[in-house]
């Protein structure tokens, strides 16, 4: 039997590749997206052309009822997860503090902080070996931003990003008797879309010169990170944040 892996966000970007490599390591893969559906059902295409199993579940991860409805469908349609990755995030326009709305920080808390935690703890409650599952490993998508902000740009966004390095760091300690292994991992820039959704297409190109490898991040070298940390190579990691940024 093939392990079942979850990724959220899973239709672009860092998810999309994510969900590429995991193919190619062997799991049946499971894309969650919000809206994107056209490129979601481009990558479980892509990938049963190539012979494995992938599909697509519309969810959004900031709203409790579809979190738990997605986990029940692919319990029933696909299997148990076993690999659990809290991908899924946003960024708003840039902004300072005094002008951020209450609206916009329910958002970004919501997606990024409440979306990992309801994810998390569906997938505790499948993995866990006290409710005779078979264990598992969760990877949380933190950011640099966690560590060094993002001032005058997205205040709210790096610190969504420091409540998931402690979450990474705090829920390991609460399953690792349970058989479950949990990390994060930190990217720098990572050249995906997500930035010109955030209204500064170019702002790779902007901030690499503050990067001591002086060039933004592949989505793939993510990917390669989160995979590790899923499998065996790394069976007594848990509660390690890694950062994939370059050297900044
Ligand atoms: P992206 O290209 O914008 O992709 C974001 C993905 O998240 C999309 O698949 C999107 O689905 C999905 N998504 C957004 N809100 C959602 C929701 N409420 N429910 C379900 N899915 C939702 O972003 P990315 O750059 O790959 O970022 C992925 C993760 O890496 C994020 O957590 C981000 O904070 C983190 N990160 C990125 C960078 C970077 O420089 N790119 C750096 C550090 C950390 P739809 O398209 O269907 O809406």
């Amino acid at each position: 039997m093939k392990k079942v892996i979850l990724i959220t966000g899973g239709s672009d970007g860092i998810g999309a590749s994510t969900a590429y490599l995991a193919f190619q390591k062997d799991y049946t893969v499971c894309i969650n997206y919000r809206q994107n559906q056209v490129s979601a059902n481009k990558i479980v295409t892509e990938i049963k052309n190539r012979g494995g199993r992938a599909f697509a579940f519309q969810a959004d991860i900031s709203n409790e009822q579809q979190v738990e409805e997605l986990f029940k469908t692919i319990d029933s349609q696909v299997g148990t997860i076993s690999a659990l990755v809290n991908n899924a995030g946003i960024i708003e326009p840039q902004q300072k503090l005094v002008d951020i709305t209450t609206e916009r920080l329910q958002k970004v808390f919501a997606t990024n902080i409440f979306g990992s935690f309801f994810c998390a703890r569906e997938a505790i409650k499948r993995m866990s070996n006290k409710n005779n599952g078979h264990g598992g490993s969760i990877v949380n998508i933190s950011s640099m931003a966690s560590k060094y902000g993002s001032p005058f740009e997205y205040i709210d966004y790096a610190s969504t990003k420091g409540a998931i390095d402690t979450l990474t760091i705090v829920l390991s300690k609460e399953v690792a008797e349970e058989n479950i292994r949990v990390n994060a991992v930190r990217p720098g820039i990572i050249d995906t879309g997500i930035h010109s959704k955030a209204g500064e297409a170019n702002r790779v190109d902007r901030m690499k010169e503050q990067i001591p490898m002086k060039r933004g991040g592949h989505p793939d070298e993510i990917a390669k990170t989160i995979l590790w940390l899923l499998s065996d190579e790394a069976s007594y990691i848990t509660g390690t944040i890694i950062d994939v940024s370059g050297g900044r």
